[in-house]
């Protein structure tokens, strides 16, 4: 093992994973097969494999790959024959299933009349008919939930009891309505109600949303709390899958500066070194967005996880580039001042929460006010949520003005990246390739080297995957033939720009989701196809494309955000 579990050094924060041996930037420190809990969303039972987790297209998701020439990556999936609630991509997929868990779920889930259960009763359901099956949990340590508490903090569960009420009861009614599902198992040993009970206190459904049993199951389908869970997601589409929760992996805490990042390799977990670390360093990953500004992650982390952040990053507080503005606060542009005093008003039961330290006080609430406006329209934190899928095109660009006219925030101060990032999503989804591909390039070069300084980032390596695959479509879509052809004439050759992308993403692939992960399987695919079709070397390739770059990175610059 290269890893263990043992007293955190932070204060009160319980266990933590520390190193065994040391570990360069990018190392494997640990695989898991498959977490020892692993569920599809609600909204991807009807499209995706619930073993594998290996996700199937809808017919516009298809068309809409083909349109822009990209590889087909989605699976075929078919529905249990027992249950038709959840499907699987291979006979092979289903029989593992079956055994492990499905057996334990088919029967329960297929009641008729029995509205669809929310994904975090049927994890359980699974959990317990598993334990039943091997009260003494030995093979998957699964009984190792009892020991989890949500949060650092490890009275939170008193604190919920006393301070939410509803949200206590309802833990409470779904563990003791996944156990009565279950047949109301018993056993000597093991409680089993106190098993769900810790199941839902730990890798529940959303904390923070005002659900009433009442309404149950409508409300609890989409999870937004992760107290100990890991959040599954596709790197070949960036879509959510579901949740996870291991012993392991759950063990490791939270630092705003972590030096492992963990990626889901449908369905293996492979955490990785994002820093050097030596052999009894303690093990960290993120719980939330670490490009966030402190005030933010602060609220964050309070208000999802239920305590406040100690690590070494926020002890020096908002100090960081994250939070750092272009200007004082006091300098905002004049015109900028009455807007921002009307949205102080809109925003102020919230402003504490995107709190910008500055004196004089108006000029702190002024820019504050601004701060959770953006971040309203981005969506990227836990009260706005709802906001991001509802967010129009208008108010993104809205919010991206708002931010870069006020002259305060530069392109790497969020959440003008997440605003960037969801304008660009936008016009992929519109088929507005040259304008998602802009977009794209922007951020190329001038966020994600300072958002992510590891090139091997998962982020920054999907953000290549995406930019290879929109700037093969500009390539080869009669539709962008003129594009091509104009920006061939200025100087550069955007089939030249394609082999970049793609040798960057090849370069980087080993240290990140890895050659033998689903994904590493597409990359590598598709890198063998691109240099057989080359009528060079590999080598002439790389040359070419170090002659290129420089001519991308002025395109790049001279892309006006505001004017997309
Ligand atoms: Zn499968
Ligand atoms: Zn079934
Ligand atoms: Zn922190």
């Amino acid at each position: 093992m290269n890893v263990e579990i043992r007293k955190s050094d932070i204060e009160g924060a319980g266990r933590g994973l520390f190193a065994t041996k040391s570990f360069r930037p990018g190392d494997v420190v640990h695989t898991i097969a498959r977490p020892a809990v692993a569920e599809l969303d609600t909204e991807r039972l009807q499209d995706s494999c619930a073993w594998c987790f290996h996700k199937g297209a809808s017919e516009v998701e298809r068309q809409q790959a083909a349109a822009l020439g990209l590889p087909e990556v989605h699976v075929d999936t078919k529905a249990c024959t027992g249950c038709r609630k959840v499907r699987y991509c291979s006979k092979t997929c289903q029989a593992k299933a079956w055994k492990r868990e499905h057996k334990y779920e088919c029967k329960v889930i297929s009641v008729p009349g029995r509205p669809d259960l929310p994904h975090g009763v049927r994890a359980a359901i699974k959990l317990l008919g598993r334990l039943q099956a091997d009260p003494e949990g030995k093979d998957e340590g699964l009984l190792d939930i009892l020991q989890f508490k949500p949060a650092v903090d490890g009275k939170a569960l008193e604190w919920i009891k006393a301070h939410q009420e509803q949200k206590w009861e309802d833990f409470n009614m779904l563990a003791y309505g996944a156990w009565k599902y279950c047949g109301e198992p018993k056993h000597e040993k093991i409680d089993f109600q106190s098993v769900c009970r810790a199941f839902f206190f730990n890798v529940s459904p959303n904390h923070h949303n005002q659900t009433s049993i009442k309404t149950y199951p409508q409300n609890l389908t989409k999870p937004q709390v992760n107290c100990n869970t890991i959040s599954l997601t596709s790197p070949l589409d960036d879509v959510s899958l579901g949740l996870g929760f291991d012993n392991l992996v759950c063990s490791a805490n939270h630092s705003c500066d972590p030096n492992l990042f963990v990626v889901f390799n449908q369905p293996q977990l492979l955490i990785r070194a994002l820093k050097p670390i030596r052999a009894g360093d303690e093990l960290f990953i993120k719980y939330v967005d670490t490009t966030n500004p402190f005030s933010v992650r602060q609220a964050e982390l309070s208000s999802q996880y239920l305590f406040s952040c100690r690590c070494p990053k926020c002890k020096r507080g908002a100090t960081h580039a994250e939070d750092k503005l272009l200007k004082p606060a006091d300098e905002l542009k004049p015109e900028f001042i009455t807007t921002a005093d009307n949205l102080v008003k809109r925003h102020q039961p919230q402003l504490h929460k995107f709190f910008i330290p500055a004196t004089p006080a108006e000029a702190q609430r002024r820019v504050s006010a601004i701060q959770a406006e953006a971040f309203a329209v981005s969506g990227t934190t836990f009260d706005y949520q709802k906001a991001n899928t509802s967010s129009s095109l208008d108010e993104v660009k809205d919010a991206l003005k708002l931010c870069l006219n006020s002259g305060m925030w530069s392109l790497t101060r969020q959440p003008v990246p997440h605003l960037l990032r969801q304008l660009q999503v936008h016009y992929m989804s519109t088929g507005e390739i040259y304008r998602a591909w802009r977009i794209g390039a922007k951020k190329h070069f001038a966020c994600s080297p300072t958002l992510f300084p590891q090139t091997f980032y998962p982020d920054r390596v999907i953000d290549c995957w995406t930019m290879a695959n929109v700037t093969k479509a500009l390539c080869d879509n009669p539709a962008t033939r003129e594009v091509y052809v104009e920006t061939k004439k200025g100087g550069l050759d955007l089939q030249v720009v394609f082999l970049g992308f793609m040798i960057e993403l090849h370069d980087n692939i080993e240290r990140s989701y890895g050659w033998e992960s689903p994904f590493g399987k597409v990359v590598a695919q598709a890198y063998q196809q691109v240099m057989a079709s080359v009528p060079h070397s590999e080598e002439k390739v790389r040359e070419d494309v170090k002659a290129t770059w420089p001519k991308l990175e002025a395109v790049a610059k001279s892309v006006d955000v505001l004017m997309l």
